[in-house]
């Protein structure tokens, strides 16, 4: 079977749509889109995909011969078996929900994801804003459960390539809505543009890839609302169109934290969310979130804000 990458073969298609929402944005929304900050989410697109040839044969090492214990066998010609694909789909789907979930919530995977999420606008050309030092954590690993049940290396790069071609049209505020029943299967700009969301009740919500139902299986589903105006970026915004310090910068701190941390905290820095401190200086997402749900507990009542939309949920004030 011949090499095949559907994300180089999309790249047209990546770049034709981002000057057709670069012209709706200039008409309808032109705080959507900033130019220096779109040159720097083109240079994550290309930077990654130059880090991922050069640092990504190690993983394949890894996979090839953790390819030869697999426990079932769609034999020599496992290309041609039909079912195997849509199977790998769906279960490479849900590695990658729990490969981003470790990626927002364990620091060491956070300091390469973040790369995905330092813009502070929320267009076509921040699906291209893609990590360059994902090969430095342990995120492609996850794929080995499905290498050993007997998916081949090269499928499943495959479904993560058209995984990732899926995911490149939710990065928009073009689209409002999609039809009720498509929501509640697909992820979708909506579900997506919580997940960028900095407000206190997006935080670390709707990792899903492709299917949005991972989220509602394992808790981590937050609707948007239409009564509350996004914030897109990180808690701590770069402040700089710097693109090395936009590479690092996550890096940086936390081996400094590390460094300069006491020996017993020493790994927690490594290994625990992102803004967790021995001393308690610093906040998590989810003491936010629960600082800001004590706050809105306190606050009397409120008239409803008038919203196009409002998905109103039991117990919290609008
Ligand atoms: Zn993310
Ligand atoms: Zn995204």
């Amino acid at each position: 079977m011949p090499e095949f990458s559907p994300t180089e073969y999309a790249v047209p298609l990546f770049v034709v749509a981002v000057l057709a929402e670069m012209i709706w944005a200039k008409f309808r929304a032109p705080e959507s889109y900033e130019p220096k900050d779109t040159l720097v989410s083109l240079a994550f697109g290309l930077g990654s995909t130059v880090a991922g040839a050069l640092l990504g044969g190690f993983a394949l090492f890894v996979f090839i011969a953790a390819y030869e214990h697999r426990v079932f066998d769609f034999g020599e010609q496992w290309w041609s078996v039909w079912w195997a694909w849509p199977l790998c789909f769906v279960l490479d789907d849900l590695k990658y929900y729990w490969v981003h979930r470790a990626g927002h919530r364990i620091r060491w995977m956070w300091a390469s994801h973040v790369n995905h999420h330092s813009s502070q606008h929320y267009n076509l050309s921040t699906a291209l804003r893609q990590s360059w030092t994902g090969a430095f954590t342990f995120g492609l690993m996850f794929a080995l459960p499905l290498i050993l049940l007997g998916f081949h290396p090269v499928m499943i790069a495959i479904c993560g390539g058209f995984n990732l071609i899926y995911q490149f049209w939710i990065h928009t505020e073009a689209i409002g809505r999609m039809p009720r029943w498509f929501e509640a299967v697909m992820n979708t700009p909506s579900h997506h543009r919580v997940h960028h969301a900095t407000n206190p009740r997006y935080l670390d919500r709707n990792y899903a890839g492709v299917f949005i139902i991972w989220d509602k299986m394992f808790g981590t589903f937050e609707p948007e609302r239409e009564d509350e105006q996004i914030r897109y970026g990180i808690i701590k915004q770069l402040g700089s169109f710097n693109l090395l310090w936009a590479v690092f910068h996550e890096w940086i701190g936390m081996l400094s934290d590390i460094w300069r941390a006491p020996w017993k905290h020493k790994l927690s820095y490594l290994l625990r969310e992102p803004g967790w401190s021995h001393d308690g200086s610093r906040d998590t997402s989810d003491m936010i979130r629960d600082r800001w749900r004590s706050r809105v507990a306190e606050q009397p009542p409120t008239k409803p804000v008038a919203a196009r939309n409002p998905i109103e949920r039991p117990g919290e004030a609008a």
